[in-house]
């Protein structure tokens, strides 16, 4: 996969068509009830520590709908090198839903961390964070295929921006601000090389 690419920003292959695949604005719980947290995720191993060093916090922010024994909150550990330590860990799903979705739509990690006034996304797994973003054999691009499943974010009628334009803070807290400026160079070249291309094939 990684040699269809040029741009390598922090190790990572850069999928240009991140900047012109059509999304919603933003993300609204409202009307997609969370719905891409429907599945579960997978965490790398040292999130899933954080994660269950922080148990019973995570506890006391959870609904009736939710799962409290933290021995089902996961699924067996395996290998994948798409994760830094090279083992992957499963969310597993409760209620037709990931075990850490609230009824409301929320995800029980991020809220329980703005409640209790730290970083948002201090407990929040990378791959929940970036979605729809993923890093796939090493390269950023989109997950298509979880994208198509959705009702509200994957419809054309409601997709009048882009991913890149809607995932600013997320790349931001992917790449940091210096990897995040060279994406923004990199956006510019990439655009500016097709609109070229199109004004050479109409004037062919
Ligand atoms: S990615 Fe789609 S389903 Fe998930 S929160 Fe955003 S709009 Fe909702
Ligand atoms: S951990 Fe949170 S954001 Fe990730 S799938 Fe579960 S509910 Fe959604």
């Amino acid at each position: 996969m990684q040699q269809k690419f040029e741009k390598k920003i922090n190790g990572m292959y850069i999928d240009p068509s991140i900047f012109t695949k059509p999304f919603v604005k933003a993300c609204d719980v409202c009307i997609c009830s969370g719905e891409c947290c429907y599945y579960g995720v997978y965490t790398d191993k040292s999130e899933h520590e954080i994660i269950i060093s922080a148990k019973d916090k995570i506890i006391s922010h959870m609904d009736d709908s939710q799962i409290k024994e933290d021995d089902k909150w996961f699924e067996a550990p395996e290998p994948d090198n798409d994760f830094p330590s090279g083992v992957a860990v499963g969310t597993e799903v409760y209620n037709g839903k990931c075990v850490f979705l609230d009824k409301q739509g929320f995800c029980t990690l991020q809220k329980m961390a703005m409640v209790e006034g730290e970083y948002k996304w201090k407990y929040k797994p990378l791959y929940c964070i970036l979605f729809p973003l993923v890093i796939f054999e090493g390269v950023l691009t989109f997950d298509d295929e979880h994208l198509d499943r959705m009702h509200y974010c994957s419809v054309p009628k409601n997709q009048v921006s882009t991913i890149f334009d809607c995932t600013k803070n997320e790349l931001r807290h992917l790449l940091g601000e210096e990897g995040f400026e060279e994406l923004l160079k990199y956006k510019d070249e990439y655009l500016n090389e097709q609109k070229t291309e199109e004004t050479e094939i109409e004037a062919a």
